[in-house]
């Protein structure tokens, strides 16, 4: 089948989250299946290839769109300040746009677009209105999945003209979406096929509490609306292999684990012996993560002797709060407001616990990451967390991490208890974190969902 894959982000060109990591490794799975995929992307500043295309995986074509007034500038969606581009609407427009035209320049008629996202919600609109008679794209269908739904991608009323779209269309069964309208809501409501990336985020956001106003129109389309949890590419996120590591590991030497602990502790300057337990976590300063929660309880933690290592970029509120926790804790905690692939790397490699407290996650990686490092989540109960998280049993030694359910301060700490307790139990330990290095979390089951769904809603 040909599979055209647009993603506003891609490992190894642009990337501020997991759907980079998606975009990057679910094409190279869907390829290995037998499918003929290509990607489009924008070139932003970021982008270091020379040329308007690259190649990832065996053969797959990445196409790079070129308009340096929309893309070479720093941030891919936000400024400096953290701020939404003001011209997100006309960048995101012009790329959906462009997709479609560069296809039909290429004559790579896709069987399937699969979209990602609000920055590719017009797709599925304009195959449906402006491209409805285009016999090129006569046969195509639209797949489109939900990495988060709380990023909307909407925009005031006085913009729609932008989207070159008819009036009409700027109604409640369209993209109105109180007193805006919503580029998501478009891919929800023109795509063939929806899906979220986890089985629990799929039934969660057709509720009010994680719906954030859509849940009405996901009710509506439950029946094509499908969770398939994402994988890890074990090819980039592999202690035995990572080029980022001390020292490399696998559960067969995990002694050399340790290694990376007291590397890092020496390079963070952190006091705190081999023997405390290290507790990492990576990932973006937004309300969704929970980390407002996280800073109230590192000044416990510091109490009982153990060791932090945030790393993250985001809203400056949240950088101030962990600056703070810094300056007060600072043989303790290390924090780390950049992005960084290769600290990244080394914080779940020598952690003994990876905390997730988010208030939302539709999937998450952090944890799937965590287990081939032997590093053991701590993680609230949602989304894609739920899926993939079981809390631990000291009796039967069943489960892999530590969960709480309410969004609170002291209920994270218990749960960060307990995890320190059985991290105590060096034996117990020891066999919890070999047995969750062994795992699975591989792109190919993930990627036959995805195939399965392809040819299904092909047929229809
Ligand atoms: P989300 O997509 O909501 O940001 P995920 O858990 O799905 O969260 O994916 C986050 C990805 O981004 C992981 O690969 C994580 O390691 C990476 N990441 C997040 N923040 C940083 C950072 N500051 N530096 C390096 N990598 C980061």
């Amino acid at each position: 089948m040909k599979i055209l894959f647009l993603s506003s982000e891609v490992v190894p060109f642009a990337k501020t989250g997991g759907l980079a990591d998606v975009a990057g490794a679910l094409p190279v799975a869907l390829e290995h299946l037998g499918h003929e995929v290509r990607i489009i992307l924008p070139k932003y500043k970021e982008v270091k290839q020379e040329s308007d295309t690259a190649l990832i995986g065996k053969n797959i074509k990445v196409h790079l769109i070129i308009n340096d007034a929309h893309y070479h500038r720093e941030g891919i969606y936000v400024n400096e300040n953290g701020e939404d581009h003001i011209d997100n609407l006309e960048r995101f427009t012009y790329y959906c746009k462009e997709s479609l035209e560069l296809v039909k320049r290429e004559g790579f008629k896709p069987d399937i677009i699969h979209c990602n996202d609000w920055q590719t919600g017009l797709v599925p609109v304009y195959l449906k209105t402006i491209y409805k008679d285009d016999k090129f794209f006569k046969d195509t269908k639209t797949v489109f999945t939900i990495h988060n739904l709380a990023y909307t991608g909407s925009f005031n009323h006085d913009e729609w003209e932008k989207t070159g779209l008819d009036k009409s269309l700027l109604s409640i069964d369209g993209l109105e979406y109180y007193g805006r309208f919503s580029l998501l809501k478009g891919g929800l409501v023109f795509s063939d096929v929806i899906t979220a990336v986890s089985p629990t985020y799929a039934k969660e956001i057709q509720t009010k509490e994680y719906g954030c106003g859509m849940e009405g129109i996901l009710k509506n389309r439950s029946r094509s609306l499908y969770g398939v949890l994402n994988g890890i590419d074990y090819g980039l996120w592999d202690p035995l292999t990572d080029k980022a590591l001390y020292k490399n590991y696998s559960c067969e030497n995990i002694e050399d684990k340790y290694i990376n602990k007291e590397m890092l502790l020496k390079e963070l300057n952190l006091k705190t012996g081999i023997d405390a337990p290290l507790i990492g976590t990576v990932g973006r300063l937004a309300e969704q993560k929970g980390y407002d929660i996280l800073a109230q309880i590192v000044s416990k933690l510091c109490d009982m002797n153990v060791g932090f290592v945030l790393l993250g970029t985001g809203e400056k509120r949240y950088q101030e709060i962990f600056k703070k926790v810094a300056k007060k804790h600072p043989d303790n905690t290390s924090v780390n407001l950049t992005f960084d692939a290769v600290l990244a790397q080394r914080i779940y490699a020598a952690s003994d616990i990876f905390l997730m407290p988010s208030r939302y996650e539709p999937c998450g990686l952090g944890q799937l990451i965590s287990f081939k490092y032997s590093t053991v989540p701590v993680a609230r109960k949602t989304g894609g967390l739920a899926d993939t998280v079981f809390e631990y049993n000291s009796q039967t030694e069943e489960g892999n991490g530590f969960l709480f359910t309410d969004c609170v301060p002291e209920h994270l700490l218990d749960a960060t208890i307990r995890a320190i307790s059985v991290y105590n139990d060096k034996q117990k330990w020891l066999r919890l974190i070999q047995k969750i290095a062994q795992y699975d979390f591989s792109w190919d089951e993930s990627a036959r969902e995805y195939s399965k769904l392809y040819d299904k809603v092909t047929r229809c």
